[in-house]
C-alpha cells in the first residue's frame, strides 16, 4: 500500500472540554502515513476518513502519549541543573548524550527539584474533532525525505 499524504483540521480538548491545541484557521495538519508523525490511534482514524468528512473521536492514552509513567519522573539537587533560577513548568533536556528527552519541572521545595519526563498528555484519554482537507499518495520523494513537500518540491 502506497503511503498517503494526509491534511486535517483538528482541535483537541481533554476530558473536561477545555482545548489544549488546535490547527489555525487554513493552516491544517498535514503528514504522511505510517511515519509515525502522529500518534497512532488518530492516524487510524483519518486513514478511515474522505475529503470533507468530519468527526469526533477519544483516543485513548495508550494509543495517545502512552500511560503515565512514574518512573520517570525523579528528584535533583538545583546545583544539577543549568541555571539556579528554576520555576514551575520549567522545561531542561535530560539524557545520557545520545539521546535526549525534555523534562519539566513539576515540584519546588527548596533545592530539591522535582522532574518528569512523561509527554504533558501521558495518560490523558484526548478528544480530537477533526475534518479532512485533503488525501493523496505521497510523492517518492517525500516518502525518501520523511517530510511533506509543497507545490514546487522540496525546498529544503
Ligand atoms: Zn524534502
Amino acid at each position: 500500500m502506497s503511503k498517503e499524504v494526509i491534511s486535517f483540521n483538528y482541535t483537541l480538548t481533554d476530558k473536561d472540554q477545555k482545548v489544549i491545541d488546535a490547527s489555525g484557521e487554513g493552516h491544517p495538519l498535514i503528514f504522511i502515513t505510517e511515519s509515525g508523525q502522529i500518534i497512532p490511534g488518530l492516524e487510524n482514524v483519518l486513514m478511515q476518513m474522505k475529503p470533507a468528512e468530519k468527526k469526533t473521536v477519544t483516543i485513548p492514552s495508550k494509543e495517545a502519549y502512552g500511560a503515565y509513567n512514574q518512573t520517570l519522573v525523579y528528584k535533583v539537587s538545583r546545583s544539577k541543573l543549568p541555571t539556579p533560577q528554576i520555576n514551575m513548568g520549567d522545561v531542561f533536556e535530560a539524557g545520557n548524550g545520545k539521546e535526549s528527552f525534555p523534562v519539566s519541572v513539576i515540584h519546588i521545595e527548596g533545592d530539591d527539584i522535582t522532574l518528569d519526563g512523561n509527554h504533558p498528555l501521558a495518560g490523558q484519554d484526548l478528544t480530537f474533532a477533526v475534518e479532512i482537507v485533503e488525501r493523496r499518495i505521497a510523492s517518492v520523494d517525500e516518502v525518501a525525505h520523511g517530510h511533506v513537500h509543497g507545490t514546487g518540491g522540496c525546498h529544503h
